[in-house]
């Protein structure tokens, strides 16, 4: 590459010489042949084009160059009564954004190149909890099997929730008990938190598990792991934009989709001006908030309430419902409530946000809250009000997968799409109520649907997000 480039360039610097034989006479056509062939393959290949096109563009530049252009260039000069230089400069210009045109229309217009095969028995689109153990499954059945992932293997869970938060929450239960330790007649003093540890701790133990998971998927055979964010093309192919923006078309006889939520950002007037916290921010803070505002109270608010009070933060938890966690039965949100009153959080039920701004360093919050407007002000705001599916990524039109009002992928009971052959399993289709590792059960599902006898045993252990 460096020495197509390096003789491209001394080409063009070639023919700016006052003794360059095409500035005097139509001479030296060898010499341009062979530099022009060298300066359209650096085109070429800077373009991940192949040399051939490259060499064939520079062979036709340098022959009408040669040919052409010293009589052109001769009458250009008398006409425009430019110098021979500048007339020389212009010439190379228009040729080389030419040539860049014609090389770039015609990339688009080539079937994008792929390194692997483009034909798999099956693609698993996400590579979460559900994704990974399928595709692995999938392959050991003998189908061969691709799995898209457009960031990190393990999906939410493994980089940015189950793994992380309970690996913080037991940074912040460690804290709690030396906190609590005279009552246990052992004393230690009063704990000081190093986020900076907390966080690296964190960050080693994701890195472990994704590592882990990635090996295992590189290992299994019959897999190919492909990086890259997905989308249908039609029913049954996707097109993968990879890191370097390259697109490349796959098809297959199934797909399974597995792309999973991210955190929903409520409408509320004044949010987007300001900078707030969300669940995988919060967990790469390198300080201690003074006073964390939580909008929301379900699982992930209440889990980062706990985690940051037991830390050592004063903690708000605005809820807009009558009790926190609304999908639980109401004695046991009055419970958890208790617990976290307990630890000295501040819970406001029924109160509704109506305005969030940031004055200097503080967060201020106007709430509506029993008739009466009240302000509630603090260092830091997580906004945890939900999760929306990733199906707005995946192009689903064109694959006409039928979707519910939130985005949400409809399936029937054997996790079906509206579309034969393209199923949707774990958060992105309707009504998850599968707990996450529950999921890891999918394949033997799968084995059933597709009617294939799965030999493996099945899967061992307990379903518990341990504390690490
Ligand atoms: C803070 C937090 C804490 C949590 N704690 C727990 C817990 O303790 N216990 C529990 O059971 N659950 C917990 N959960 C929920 C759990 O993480 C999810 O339910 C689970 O990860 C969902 O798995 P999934 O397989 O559906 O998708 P995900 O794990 O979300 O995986 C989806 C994958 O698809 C990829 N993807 C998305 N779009 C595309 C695309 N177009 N192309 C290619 N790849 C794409 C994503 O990058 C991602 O890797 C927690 C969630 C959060 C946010």
């Amino acid at each position: 590459m460096a020495l197509f480039t390096l003789a491209a360039l001394s080409e063009l610097i070639a023919d700016k010489l006052p003794t360059a034989p095409n500035r005097t006479a139509p001479l030296g056509l060898g010499a341009r042949v062979a530099f022009g062939l060298l300066c359209g393959a650096a085109i070429a290949i800077a373009s991940h084009q192949q040399v051939w096109l490259g060499a064939l563009l520079g062979l036709c530049g340098s022959m009408a160059g040669s040919f052409g252009g010293f009589q052109a260039r001769g009458r250009l000069v008398k006409a425009l009564k430019w110098p021979d230089l500048v007339i020389a400069l212009v010439e190379d210009a228009v040729a080389i954004g030419g040539a860049f045109f014609v090389v770039t229309r015609f990339k688009r217009m080539t079937p994008p190149k792929s390194t692997s095969q483009s034909h798999y028995d099956a693609i698993v689109i996400g590579s979460g909890q559900a994704g990974t153990p399928l595709s692995q499954a999938l392959a050991s059945f003998g189908m061969h099997t691709a799995l898209i992932e457009r960031e990190h293997v393990g999906g939410t869970c493994i980089n940015e929730g189950c793994t992380p938060t309970k690996t913080m929450v037991a940074s912040g239960r460690v804290a709690y008990l030396a906190r609590r330790a005279a009552d246990y007649g052992v004393h230690v003093g009063s704990p000081k938190i190093d986020m900076l540890r907390v966080r690296k701790r964190k960050r080693d133990i994701v890195n472990l598990f994704r590592g882990g998971s990635q090996r295992r998927v590189e290992r299994t055979a019959n897999l190919e792991l492909i990086f890259g964010q997905a989308e249908f093309a039609s029913p049954n192919s996707i097109l993968v934009r990879d890191k370097k923006r390259q697109e490349h078309i796959f098809t297959a006889d199934r797909f399974f989709l597995n792309a999973g939520c991210r955190p929903a950002v409520p409408n509320l007037s004044g949010l987007k001006d300001i900078s707030f916290l969300d669940s995988t921010s919060i967990m790469e803070l390198n300080a201690l908030p003074e006073h964390l505002l939580i909008l929301g109270g379900g699982y992930i608010g209440l889990e980062f309430g706990q985690l940051f009070r037991r830390l050592g933060s004063k903690v708000t938890i605005v809820q807009s419902g009558p009790t926190l966690l609304t999908r639980e039965d109401p004695d046991v949100a009055e419970a958890v409530a208790e617990i976290l009153k307990e630890d000295g959080i501040q819970i406001l039920l029924d109160a509704r946000v109506e305005k969030v701004a940031r004055h200097g360093n503080r967060v201020h919050l106007k709430i509506r809250l029993g008739g009466k407007m009240r302000s509630v002000e603090g260092s830091h705001l997580l906004v945890a009000t939900g999760r929306i599916p990733n199906s707005d990524t995946l192009n689903l039109s064109a694959a006409r997968i039928d979707t519910d009002e939130r985005g949400f992928i409809r399936v029937n009971e054997r996790l079906e799409t509206s579309t034969p052959n393209i199923y949707a399993l774990g958060d992105i289709k309707r009504r998850s109520c599968i707990h996450t590792h529950l999921l890891r059960r999918l394949p033997h599902h799968f084995a059933r649907i597709l009617s294939i006898r799965d030999t493996r045993p099945p899967p061992a252990g307990s379903f518990h997000t341990r504390f690490h």
